[in-house]
């Protein structure tokens, strides 16, 4: 049996927290790990920002809830499926993904979790477990099963490693350049063929 797992940001969606903060045009929360390298501190921040700006769980989702998948993204997954089961290994929220998901016709999604408070003043976040996505495709290997995994950047390459193939989708120049040993694709039309290609079964493309 093979599972299919999908990064979720960069690959089937945009890049929530930088869409949040051009919807919302809250300049600071635009900042990635690229600007600060520890993601706690980045995260406090984040917290901060939007209670700052008085903006709860309700209001994130009602503005995350006008974002789209990215163009395509519906139809790949719903070919995914009928091949594999997919599961998306995500460094998100579920609280941000939700609205979104709905849009992805709802597959399966590991990923970590708010603390909202009744007021849905958002007060805390909590990691599922350190390296998530590595430890995921370690956990399928337990059950039996084979993974194929695809995602853009830096924190999906553990789980590429550990995957039995991995797959570079959308990643940017310097990725691609530092992991040579995994194909890298643009389109998903590409993106099947590498999914078709590092299966062990006989699969076709329609
Ligand atoms: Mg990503």
């Amino acid at each position: 049996m093979e599972i299919a797992c999908l990064d979720l940001e960069g690959v089937l969606i945009p890049e929530i927290w930088i869409k949040f903060a051009e919807k919302t045009g809250i300049d600071a929360l635009k900042a990635t790990t690229r600007d600060i390298s520890d993601y706690d501190e980045l995260m406090k921040m984040r917290l901060g920002v939007l209670e700052e700006h008085n903006l709860g769980l309700n209001e994130i989702q009602e503005v995350i809830a006008t974002l789209e998948p990215l163009e395509g993204a519906k139809e790949f997954v719903d070919w995914l499926r009928e091949r594999f089961q997919v599961v998306i290994l995500s460094d998100t929220f579920y609280e941000f993904a939700a609205p979104l998901m709905r849009q992805l016709g709802y597959p399966t999604l590991l990923c970590h979790k708010l603390q909202v408070e009744a007021n849905g003043r958002v007060s805390d976040y909590l990691l599922r477990q350190p390296d998530p996505k590595r430890q995921s495709i370690k956990a399928f290997h337990s059950l039996k099963y084979r993974c194929i995994a695809a995602g853009d950047s830096y924190n999906d390459t553990t789980m590429l490693s550990e995957a039995d193939a991995g797959i570079l989708f959308h990643a940017p120049q310097n990725v691609i350049d530092e992991f040579p040993q995994f194909p890298a694709v643009h389109t998903y039309e590409d993106l099947k063929k590498e999914f078709i290609k590092a299966s062990v079964r006989e699969l076709s493309i329609d």
